[in-house]
């Protein structure tokens, strides 16, 4: 089977007319208001589930959302988070919480995790430091004043508060099982 030759005349025809369709379009865009958003000067506002930012969120109560649950920590894949629980009150919550933004891929899989809407990123993305050791951010500086994204939710109201009696005492709680009973 013979090989078969291009025609030269109409390789040329569509080279000269790729060019000339690449010239019309940049003539066309020169006239074209320009889209370049000026950042800083300009912010564009981001949608409310945009990931950036972390926040520790509080119930309508004003108290903390936090249970000091480890979810958020075990689940981070890059084990960003770190605390320490503490019971105070009749409340479990975080006596220290701390993330390190440094390594965070701000992937939202603690806030996916959290079982308390305490975790929360925001669309604040301004948040780079040259110094890398200033971009571990303790508690108080994670703690923000209102409920983010759901400001009505309260997880105690579906949980309860923590024991205050014995087991088996509280309203609808029955008595637990005595394992040496069960034994044979
Ligand atoms: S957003 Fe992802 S990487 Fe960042 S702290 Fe949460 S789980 Fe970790
Ligand atoms: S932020 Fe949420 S998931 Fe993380 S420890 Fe607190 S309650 Fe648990």
């Amino acid at each position: 089977m013979g090989r078969r030759t291009r025609n030269p005349i109409k390789a040329l025809g569509e080279v000269v007319w790729g060019a000339v369709a690449g010239l019309w379009t940049v003539l066309i865009h020169l006239f074209r208001k320009p889209i370049t958003e000026q950042y800083p000067e300009y912010k564009r506002p981001l949608p409310i589930r945009s990931r950036a930012r972390i926040i520790l969120t509080l119930d309508p109560d004003g108290g903390e959302r936090c249970v000091a649950c480890y979810l958020c920590s075990a689940v981070c894949p890059v084990t960003c988070i770190s605390m320490e629980g503490e019971d105070r009150n009749n409340r479990r919550m975080a006596r220290w919480f701390r993330i390190n933004f440094a390594r965070c891929i701000f992937c939202g899989l603690c806030e996916e995790a959290c079982p308390t809407l305490a975790i929360q990123l925001t669309p604040d993305y301004e948040m780079c430091e040259y110094d890398l050791l200033s971009m571990v951010a303790e508690k108080e500086d994670l703690l923000v004043n209102h409920g983010g994204k759901d400001g009505e939710y309260n997880y105690y109201r579906y949980a309860g508060v923590t024991t205050l009696g014995d087991k088996g005492t509280h309203v609808q709680e029955e008595r637990p099982v005595n394992i040496r009973s069960n034994m044979p």
